[in-house]
This record gives C-alpha cells, structure tokens and sequence, in this order.
C-alpha cells in the first residue's frame, strides 16, 4: 500500500512572466477538483529559478486566504553543490529555501548529458542540499543504447553506488528517487507501464539491500494525462515527474487527479 503519490512538475528553461501568472491562475481555478488530501498527495512544481518568487508570493498570499493552492509545494530544478562563495551563477540550497522551495531535482538527464554533471558532482550536491535542509529528488536513468545493451540495471545501479558513497544509506532514505529512462524524456515515448515497473522493483531491490524502505520511487519520461493512471497502477510507482505536460495547468491538473 503507497502511503502517499508524487507529482513533480518540471518546466524546465520554460515561461515568462505572464505565462506564471496565467498557468497559477488556471491552476487556482481548477485545483478545487483535486479531491485528494494534501496527506495522500504531493505536488511540487519546479519553475526555472527566477520565478521562484511569483510563486511563493502567490503561494503565501493564498495560504493567507487558505485556498487549495497551498498543495502547491516549489522545488529548484538545480542546486549548487557548495553552500556558499565565489561560485559565480550558482545558486545555494539555502538560496531556494529562501523561497519557498522545499525540494530540488539533481542529476535530471540535461544536466549530466549537456552540462557534464559526473556521478561525483551529482553526490555532491545531494550531500550539500541534504546538509542545507532541502529534500533531494536524485533523478537516474539509462540511455537508449545502454538499455539495448541490456545495461540499465547496472547504469541505475551504480548512478545509485556513487550517492551511496558519499551520504551512506541512512541519508539515502531521505531522497526521493526520480527513474528517468533518457530516451523517453521529451520525446513522447514514455516507458510503458511494465518496463518502468521492472526498473523500479529493481531499484526497490537495491535499497532494500541496503535496508532502505521508504524511499519514494517516481518514474518521469513522457508522462501525460493519458498514460498517468496505468503508471500509477504499478506497485513499484509512488509518483510521476512531468515535463512538458506540467507546463499546461490543465495538464498537470489532470495527471493529479489520476494519482489517487
Ligand atoms: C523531465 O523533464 O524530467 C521529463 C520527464 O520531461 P517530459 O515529461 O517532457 O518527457
């Protein structure tokens, strides 16, 4: 029995201005269908960092008025992996917290392909976000040829190893994990619903060998209002991270809505 259902948004270097205060608007009006209880569900939306603000300002201005936006939780989509110092465009986890953000993805795909983001960095900012208070969602993931390879076990398992390493298990139950097979982020070829279950038991086999069993485990690839419900129905799925489709209010509503 899953104690509780994720939703994480990921707009990536997406928006505008007007586009926030449109999306929060169409969010506002139909966030009163969500029948689920903040306690059964947790939705987080990572905006690009500069519209943190509007966010938290909407956010604290409507649980003022205890409105049902406030199921409405902010994560960073990066994270220095120092605290603090001449790390010129970097920003801090205390930085995020600063608004509102409770949580940040690290190592998401784009980060490690275009960016250079090595498994040791990765680890790095885990161990710094963890040690700033922030609650890491630790994204993992093969890419097309290593699963042709027969690899992605290994590939996810040692992306694992090397977090491992460096925070030790009792830190590690603390993480959300985020499966994210490359191949199917963007691309509209989401994993189907078995393939992402075999992943996840495997993962779920991995932490248990590490006496690690709460770890919420989310599957992110190409996840929209159609294919959300039959993900969920896996029991190895605790929740969904969603790019393109959470960039749509409606959208990202609708996917909520089949969490639970
Ligand atoms: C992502 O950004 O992590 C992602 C899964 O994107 P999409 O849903 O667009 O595939």
């Amino acid at each position: 029995m899953k104690s509780k259902h994720w939703v994480v948004g990921n707009w990536k270097m997406n928006g505008s201005r007007q586009f926030v205060q449109q999306w929060l608007t169409e969010w506002q009006l139909g966030c009163d269908k969500l029948t689920a209880s903040a306690s059964q569900l947790e939705i987080l939306v990572c905006p690009p960092a500069i519209y943190l603000p509007l966010f938290a300002e909407k956010i604290a201005a409507e649980q003022i008025a205890e409105a049902n936006i406030t199921q409405l939780r902010l994560a960073g989509q990066n994270v220095s992996a120092y605290a603090q110092g001449a790390y010129t465009g970097e920003l801090s986890a205390a930085m995020l917290q600063d608004y509102q953000c409770s949580h940040v993805l690290i190592g998401h795909s784009e980060r490690r392909q275009l960016f250079a983001e090595t498994d040791e960095v990765v680890a790095q900012k885990v161990a710094t976000a963890q040690t700033q208070g922030l609650r890491p969602i630790l994204c993992v993931g093969e890419t097309q040829a290593q699963r042709e390879q027969q690899a992605t076990e290994s590939v996810v398992a040692a992306q694992l190893d090397a977090v491992l390493e460096k925070i030790g298990a009792e830190k590690l139950a603390q993480v959300i994990i985020a499966y994210e097979p490359i191949w199917a982020i963007g691309t509209g070829l989401s994993a189907t619903p078995e393939q992402a279950q075999a992943v996840h038991a495997s993962i779920r086999t991995w932490l248990r060998s590490e006496q690690i069993t709460c770890t919420p485990l989310l599957y992110g690839g190409s996840v929209s209002p159609d294919n959300a419900a039959a993900l969920f129905s896996q029991p190895d799925i605790d929740g969904v991270l969603v790019g393109g489709a959470s960039l749509s209010a409606h959208s990202f509503l609708q996917i909520c809505q089949t969490a639970v």
